[in-house]
């Protein structure tokens, strides 16, 4: 298997097979992140792909899951990405679940029918960015999304039947501007109605604009309360849509994931008790590690 630079995969893809499709991210430019930073946008010869499929066809016994890196493999144009999708699930007829990373821009710039089409090849799901719903903070952090263009995109998946789950950052608004931010977020979370949510507390990555922002005083941190304040608003004013939660990253202060809106109660009870008694409340920022 030939895998190329640094290579990431959501947490909840740590047991899938990864290929990699293309290399780096056609957007590149949120202030937050450092993922593909090193490597120029390129999509990899469908052969050497094939290649790939037909190693790990030949050495590995069941596959139940498969993951495309890297970034935003759905800016692919949509028959070369169903090429792929049937390679796989030719080569692994028992694969339940082919995933990938997708801006909601690239939900949103394929037709309706594309899209049934890469679900009809295997496609199950797509793993999306949102980060905010709040439009000053997506300019803010560069994101090249605003949030009538997320809906659309979301909307397109729906109609297509690809799960999607989406990503939000707590704190991505800064101190300044967290309630903007979490209230506009769940505001949109409510319309979009994710099959899956996964929620993260903010983590700054060395060598992103944003920490130059926040050495240059432009971007103040959120303390943990406020960080905590934000998961309890979410939960608090989430209208009961059927999800699931990753709430569970390894940033977040209180890490929890399940179904909502059954366990709804549950983790926001979880949130106010940390809220009343977490030392973590006390301090002014949140110690991380980088995503
Ligand atoms: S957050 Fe996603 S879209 Fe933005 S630069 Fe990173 S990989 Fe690309």
């Amino acid at each position: 298997m030939q895998y190329q630079g640094k290579i990431y995969r959501p947490w909840p893809e740590a047991n899938s097979l990864l290929i990699q499709t293309t290399l780096g991210c056609t957007h590149n430019k949120c202030t937050f992140c450092d993922m593909f930073r090193e490597k120029r946008f390129r999509i990899r010869d469908i052969e050497d792909i094939f290649k790939d499929i037909d190693e790990a066809g030949s050495t590995m016994h069941r596959v139940e899951s498969i993951f495309l890196i890297d970034g935003n493999v759905l800016a692919l144009k949509t028959p070369f990405l169903v090429k792929i999708l049937e390679k796989i699930t030719a080569t692994f007829p028992e694969c339940a679940k082919i995933s990938l990373y997708a801006g909601l821009n690239d939900l949103r710039r394929k037709s309706v029918e594309e899209l049934r089409e890469l679900k009809q090849a295997g496609l199950t799901m797509a793993y999306t960015g949102l980060e905010s719903g709040d439009g000053v903070t997506l300019e803010r952090i560069k994101k090249g999304l605003s949030p009538q263009q997320a809906e659309q995109g979301m909307a397109k998946a729906k109609a297509a039947g690809i799960e999607v789950l989406l990503s939000i950052i707590f704190g991505i608004g800064g101190k300044e501007r967290s309630q903007e931010h979490i209230q506009a977020t769940t505001r949109l979370l409510n319309v979009m109605q994710p099959e899956e949510l996964a929620p993260m507390a903010l983590a700054i990555q060395p060598g992103t604009e944003l920490e130059k922002e926040v050495e240059d005083g432009k971007f103040v941190l959120p303390t943990p309360l406020q960080i905590l304040e934000e998961e309890q608003y979410l939960l608090q004013n989430m209208t009961g849509f059927a999800t699931f939660y990753w709430g569970d990253h390894g940033n977040n202060i209180v890490p929890m994931k399940g179904p909502l809106p059954e366990l709804q109660e549950v983790f926001l009870n979880r949130v106010n008790q940390a809220i009343a008694t977490h030392p973590v409340c006390k301090e002014e920022t949140l110690k991380t590690f980088a995503w």
